[in-house]
């Protein structure tokens, strides 16, 4: 008989050291002429908070969108939650989606919704059939949409427009629309880049403090270094594809950050033509 205490222990050992993201030598080119990831390998673990930096046109989005099945490789493999992406599809894709949550830069609430029916949309991926009003949903959804707003601090104004809201304001919403299904991974597309400083510093600590209530893979790709050194616990810098550093945040310094982006001067780095 195996000793329940000990297979307890494995199955949470074996779930720590999981990857729950794994790139395997992964490329991405866009037609014959744009190869937005180069050869890209990278694991991340249970309960990472990785910040992706690199300039515009570096392959950020391209590799975001890759973990939701958005994109697919042109060559190796992305497996998120122990499936291949590529070969997920149909029930077992939303599945895959329903574990993924995603904030984007320009929010993409609905202007006209409240609040509270902005966040209840996050939860369409477990429902059948679309839903027009707060009411078209089940009791179960309004709830746990209130309770992700208490969490992001805007449970005192659920039935406000969401076009009312002030941009930080509205990025909150969509963090709680990312969470209102529990996904096990948060991923964000320079979910900071449209705030003023300070509700992008709220934003991040908002999303750094769920990350680990809730012990979330956080893939957050962003414009600002600080940002990156003070929330992130790894910097992975892309470079026309590439990864050119992947540290823990804590053996680097703000020159090493800097350099993923000092180089692109160099030949190497203008945009990839393949
Ligand atoms: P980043 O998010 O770092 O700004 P992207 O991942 O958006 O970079 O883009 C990486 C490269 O891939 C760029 O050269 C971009 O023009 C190209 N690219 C991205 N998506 C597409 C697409 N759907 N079709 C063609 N080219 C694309
Ligand atoms: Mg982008």
């Amino acid at each position: 008989m195996p000793d329940p205490a000990h297979s307890t222990l494995g199955a949470t050992i074996d779930r720590i050291l999981t990857p729950t993201i794994t790139l395997d030598r992964v490329t991405k080119e866009f037609g014959p002429a744009v190869r937005a990831l180069d050869d890209v390998s990278l694991q991340v673990y249970p309960g990472e908070v990785v910040a992706l930096l690199g300039l515009s046109g570096s392959g950020k989005s391209t590799l975001l969108r890759m973990l939701d099945g958005l994109n697919l490789p042109t060559s190796g493999t992305v497996t998120v939650l122990g499936r291949d992406v590529e070969t997920a599809r149909g029930a077992r894709l939303r599945a895959l989606r329903r574990q993924v949550g995603f904030v984007f830069q320009q929010f993409h609430l609905i202007g006209s919704m409240s609040v509270l029916e902005n966040v209840c949309t996050g939860a369409l991926g477990t429902l059948r059939g679309p839903r027009a009003g707060l009411f078209m949903y089940p009791r179960s959804v309004r709830r746990a949409a209130m309770e992700q707003l208490d969490r992001v601090g805007l449970a005192d104004r659920p039935f406000q427009r969401a076009d009312t809201l002030s941009g930080g304001q509205q990025q909150r919403v969509a963090v709680a629309r990312a969470l209102v299904q529990r996904p096990r991974i948060l991923l964000a597309d320079e979910p900071v880049a449209s705030l003023d400083p300070e509700s992008a510093a709220q934003v991040m600590a908002l999303i750094s403090r769920v990350a680990a209530e809730d012990n979330l893979t956080v893939v957050c790709s962003l414009h600002q270094v600080e940002l990156a050194l003070s929330w992130g616990h790894r910097v992975v810098g892309l470079r026309s594809g590439r990864v050119v550093l992947d540290k823990p945040v804590s053996t680097i310094g703000r020159d090493e950050t800097m350099s993923i982006y000092a180089s692109v001067a160099s030949a190497d780095a203008a945009p990839q033509l393949v």
